[in-house]
């Protein structure tokens, strides 16, 4: 319903019924200024580099004006957090501002952290300097990694100063509050489709069924149960791949809750995420879930399935039939083996599929547990290694210790028992080293966003320098380059940053 222009109402924090959306006015930040865009980003959507300087740019990006003939909206969604159904929540400090088709692709263009909405709840809305630039590099950065993600256009400082409470010593504290523009084909996730399954209002959740598939799937077809069980399908492989791009990368999403989990299997809402520094199954960034862990590396692909049984039960009205979601479901156990395997043969350089693969990785992940060793630099590293040369191998990947001092007594003897393995199984192999190394450094990056490089950007933007920003923003454009002039940043967490964690908020 149209709402009188005088009237206050579209931010008001309330229970909505019977909507998929609220109409919002994003908060007029007092003094806007424009941190850091991407010109890659603004060439996507037609937008000039010239413009992203311009006075227009910086006012509908931070949320100062709406752009004449549209109207900016939050969404409503549920969602399943921590493994609890939560009922209704939605978009509590995201702004939907409007779509641009260019060259025929679809955009959708929200602001993270401009200000209330009818599903805020108890936050503010907005978001802080610290946690915008980490959502604002990282997303850039998974893109260039290859892994499926949402993107980033702008990153805006507000001018107004946000209240946050620091988890780990209980104090608030007042920190710069910024404005993320992040942008997708669209952010429909799970949780919109859990929420009209719990509302059991079936007619919307076809509407929505149909339009996500029409404009997203429109290869699947026209409307049936065989094509929501198609879309299914799809969403479920999907996700599949950006877990195993996950577990190439070393990435922890840190809340994989339903409400988090795109519909087109995107990475998305960058909160307390990290990488791995130290090979880690059972590391999670999240503070907030270290009773259980259930985020933790080892546990994303689970709980990728858990998520997708979530969603097979709110498709289910539409289908009326268990099976067809049950097998996929199983289908996704049996691709995830498969996938995984493929996927750590590419990061050892192995192109033919050897019976004994699976055990020689097993074998190599508990080398990699056995010390403290850092994924990144381990492998990257390890494509120098040559064939036959089994007394060099430690030699070349040492770097990769956090405390080589360990490495003796069993744990050597059990680290040269496997580049023996590796050995044997790389005579099997055609191609040559070179070949291999430059294979292997096509997936194993030689640049991530270690949580200290972001923390040492926003301590310097924090002072009011945004060098840094551009800095790793450039960096991590290409990961997989080796970049010497930027080899300081590729070297293990320094000791000061080991027990810093990512904030979510
Ligand atoms: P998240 O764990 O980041 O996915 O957030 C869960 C829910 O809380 C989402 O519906 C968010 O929109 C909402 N939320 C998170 N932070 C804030 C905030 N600062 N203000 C309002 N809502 C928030
Ligand atoms: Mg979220
Ligand atoms: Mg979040």
């Amino acid at each position: 319903k149209e709402l009188p222009s005088d009237s206050n109402l579209e931010n008001t924090r309330r229970q909505v019924f019977n909507a998929a959306h609220s109409y919002v006015i994003p908060k007029v930040p007092s003094n806007p200024k424009l941190v850091h865009a991407s010109e890659e980003m603004a060439s996507n959507l037609g937008i000039g580099v010239e413009e992203l300087k311009s006075k227009e740019f910086l006012e509908v990006f931070s949320g100062a004006k709406v752009y004449p003939k549209t109207k900016p909206y939050a969404m409503a969604y549920a969602g399943h957090q921590f493994g609890n159904w939560a009922g209704q929540l939605g978009d509590g400090r995201a702004i939907n501002l409007f779509e641009i088709v260019n060259n025929e692709t679809r955009w959708a263009l929200q602001l993270k952290g401009a200000g209330e909405t009818p599903y805020s709840r108890q936050g503010d809305g907005l978001a802080v300097l610290r946690s915008s630039i980490r959502e604002y590099l990282c997303s850039e950065a998974m893109h260039h990694l290859g892994v499926p993600t949402t993107r980033a256009l702008s990153l805006m400082s507000s001018g107004d100063d946000v209240l946050r409470d620091m988890l780990y010593d209980g104090n608030a504290e007042y920190e710069r509050g910024a404005i993320v523009c992040r942008v997708a084909p669209t952010f429909i996730r799970f949780g919109n489709f859990e929420l009209f399954a719990s509302r059991q209002d079936t007619k919307n959740l076809k509407i929505l069924a149909d339009y996500t598939i029409k404009y997203f799937y429109p290869e699947l077809g026209k409307p049936s149960k065989e094509t929501y069980i198609k879309f299914f399908g799809e969403v479920a492989d999907r996700t599949l791949d950006m877990i195993i791009h996950w577990q190439r990368v070393g990435f922890v999403h840190g809340v994989m809750n339903t409400d988090n989990m795109s519909i087109l299997g995107l990475t998305i809402d960058y909160g307390p995420y990290g990488w791995l520094e130290g090979f880690d199954f059972g590391w999670t960034p999240n503070t907030t879930d270290s009773q259980n862990n259930r985020y933790r590396f080892g546990n994303q692909p689970n709980i990728a399935l858990w998520n997708l049984l979530q969603l097979a039960n709110a498709l289910y009205p539409l289908v009326e039939e268990a099976s067809p979601f049950e097998e996929i479901l199983n289908q996704y156990k049996t691709n995830f083996e498969s996938r995984s395997l493929d996927m750590m043969r590419s990061k050892l350089g192995l192109q033919k599929k050897e019976d004994n693969d699976l055990k020689l990785i097993n074998n190599l992940e508990d080398c990699l547990l056995s010390s403290e060793t850092d994924m990144t630099i381990f492998f990257r590293l390890l494509s120098d290694y040559k064939k036959g040369k089994v007394e060099n191998a430690l030699g070349t990947i040492e770097k990769a210790f956090y405390k080589p001092e360990q490495i003796k007594g069993d744990i050597l003897k059990q680290w040269k028992g496997w580049f023996k393995a590796y050995d044997q199984r790389l005579q099997m192999e055609e191609v040559d080293d070179d070949g291999r190394k430059e294979k292997m450094n096509l997936v194993n990056p030689k640049y991530v966003l270690r949580n200290y490089m972001a923390q040492l950007a926003i301590d310097k933007a924090n002072n009011g320098d945004y060098s840094l920003i551009d800095d790793l923003f450039q960096l991590l454009k290409q990961p997989y380059a080796e970049q010497p002039k930027n080899k300081k940043w590729f070297t293990k967490r320094p000791d000061w940053a080991r027990h810093k964690v990512g904030c979510s908020m």
